[in-house]
């Protein structure tokens, strides 16, 4: 298999700084194994800032090759955040997300994840979301109290139910096989806050390739307002 990746994050037209952190800060190609990434941070002053700059640093210390899943990549980085808040009062209280996906040579993707940034994977045209949002929102529209399309416009859609930084938490685990042709996008919720699916799976079908994909979902939700930093990393899958 070989990956083909690009990434970018942007501040937004509203925030005064990114809090968000994507990994690999620059595009690339590799047959793998692959690690890939995304932590909105979230805490006052620059403690957002921090978790996940902290949090992304500590989950790709060990080199991909490493004989470690991104779950425990995860739980590493979660220790990391707890850790800095105990050196640093300031930040305590600090928390991030964190996606993180790592890409094996034999074509299987495994997806650590906590919070509401998220993993999709373009397949055959069709947009599937891999990751599910720890959003007491989410929690909602599982019971059936809640309806997709107004959990899109809620106005407590931001408040997570998992989150680095604030203890012990528990990690999904997300397993598949991609295929040559398949596209994989993991972004922050600066992009699906603003930026419908119907439209964020257009762009990436239409994109040709991952650079011009990135970008396109960017430059969308900066139109769509721009409210919160956004951060993207799409990865193809060649022969
Ligand atoms: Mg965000």
């Amino acid at each position: 298999m070989n990956y083909i990746w690009a990434s970018g994050t942007d501040t937004g037209l509203v925030r005064d700084g990114n809090e968000d952190m994507v990994f690999p800060p620059t595009a690339g190609a590799s047959r793998g194994p692959v690690l890939v990434g995304v932590a909105d941070g979230m805490g006052g002053h620059v403690a957002g800032e921090v978790a996940s700059r902290v949090a992304m640093e500590a989950a790709v210390a060990a080199p991909p090759e490493a004989d470690e899943t991104p779950v425990s990549r995860v739980r590493k980085a979660n220790e990391a955040v707890l850790a800095a808040g105990e050196e640093r009062p300031e930040l305590r209280g600090m928390g991030t997300t964190m996606t993180l996906g790592r890409f094996g040579h034999d074509g299987v993707l495994d997806i650590g994840h906590v919070g509401d940034s998220r993993a999709y994977l373009l397949r055959d045209g069709d947009l599937e979301l891999l990751t599910t949002d720890h959003t007491v929102v989410e929690e909602l529209v599982g019971l059936g109290h809640l309806s997709r399309d107004a959990a899109f416009s809620h106005p407590k859609r931001h408040l997570l139910t998992r989150s680095l930084g604030l203890g012990p938490v528990e990690v999904d685990a997300v397993n598949l096989e991609v295929a040559p042709g398949d596209r994989v996008m993991m972004c922050s919720d600066g992009l699906t806050d603003m930026v419908e699916e119907m439209t964020i799976r257009r762009i990436l079908a239409e994109s040709p390739d991952p650079e011009a994909a990135v970008w396109g979902l960017i430059e969308a939700a900066n139109a769509a307002g721009g409210v919160d930093n956004v951060s993207v990393v799409v990865v193809d899958v060649a022969p």
